[in-house]
């Protein structure tokens, strides 16, 4: 944390915030959410991460990841001595999809305003991106996670002169268990940024990879279909959905029943294990 808080100013202003976004009728998203989950944690926060969107228990209870996905989260940030009220968390979509689909373009635009409202007053040091969509967004690069992570970037992302570290979401962890030990990896060099007193040079370009990211252009222009790219498909852009799928199966008995996945939830519990989750 910084030595002089300026931590009620910013609490205050993020409160004011949230009743002012509580309305928000920017997309389509207002007519199916429950309420808006603009985020928590730390005002003053030298860290924060951003995350996707909210599912089905961040909705209803109005807080990010506060489901298994948060677990994983949690488990991560204790690793590296840190917990919750320390940092500062939001997601890249305020409100969430119906389905736990995937974000829209044109629902990332009507909401990114909000994001970056949230960074250009808590002026963290490190943002750390989870999975894909935010790390695209920030980055404003096209490349995917499987390539991009644990690679730190300078940036400056509303006026905030930072560092970018994306990582694989917490929700790839629980989908696929040998994703549990590159989040740790790449969450334990948390520290190291957050203590950089120098800008942090640029890392070299990313290369063309051999096979590009799901979603992403061969060097002859054309999309690459999920099966085809990089990794894991499942790596990718699946990992949200199946996770929370399962983590919220038996969760949702009579509401939402087309998400439930039990299939997806057996494979969840040896990651869940490893994590010391249950
Ligand atoms: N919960 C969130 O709040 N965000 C995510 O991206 C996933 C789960």
């Amino acid at each position: 944390m910084r030595t002089v808080s300026e931590a009620p100013v910013r609490a205050a202003e993020l409160d004011r915030l949230q009743g002012e976004w509580q309305g928000c009728q920017k997309c389509a998203l207002a007519r199916t959410r429950t309420q808006v989950v603009v985020g928590s944690g730390h005002p003053d926060a030298d860290l924060m991460f951003v995350g996707e969107a909210p599912g089905y228990h961040e909705d209803r209870q109005g807080a990010p990841f506060v489901g298994q996905a948060g677990k994983v989260l949690e488990s991560l940030l204790g690793s590296i001595g840190l917990s919750r009220p320390d940092v500062y968390i939001a997601n890249v979509l305020k409100c969430r999809p119906p389905g736990n689909r995937d974000p829209q373009p044109d629902e990332i635009s009507a909401c990114e305003g909000h994001l970056f409202a949230q960074v250009e007053l808590i002026r963290p040091r490190v943002i750390c991106t989870l999975g894909n969509f935010a790390t695209k967004l920030l980055s404003g690069q096209p490349h995917g996670i499987t390539r991009v992570h644990g690679r730190a970037q300078p940036r400056k992302i509303a006026g905030v002169d930072l560092v970018l570290y994306p990582i694989f979401h917490p929700a790839a962890a629980l989908y696929t268990p040998a994703n549990v030990e590159v989040l740790r990896a790449d969450f334990a060099r948390l520290p190291e940024l957050l203590a950089l007193d120098v800008p942090l040079q640029p890392e070299p370009a990313i290369e063309e990879a051999a096979v590009p990211d799901a979603g992403e252009e061969d060097p002859a222009g054309q999309a690459v279909p999920e099966a085809e790219a990089a990794g894991s498909p499942a790596e990718d852009e699946r990992y949200r959905i199946e996770a929370e799928r399962a983590a919220e199966s038996g969760a949702e008995a009579d509401a939402d029943a087309d998400e439930r996945d039990p299939e997806a939830a057996r494979e969840l519990e040896p990651a869940a294990v490893q994590l010391g989750l249950f």
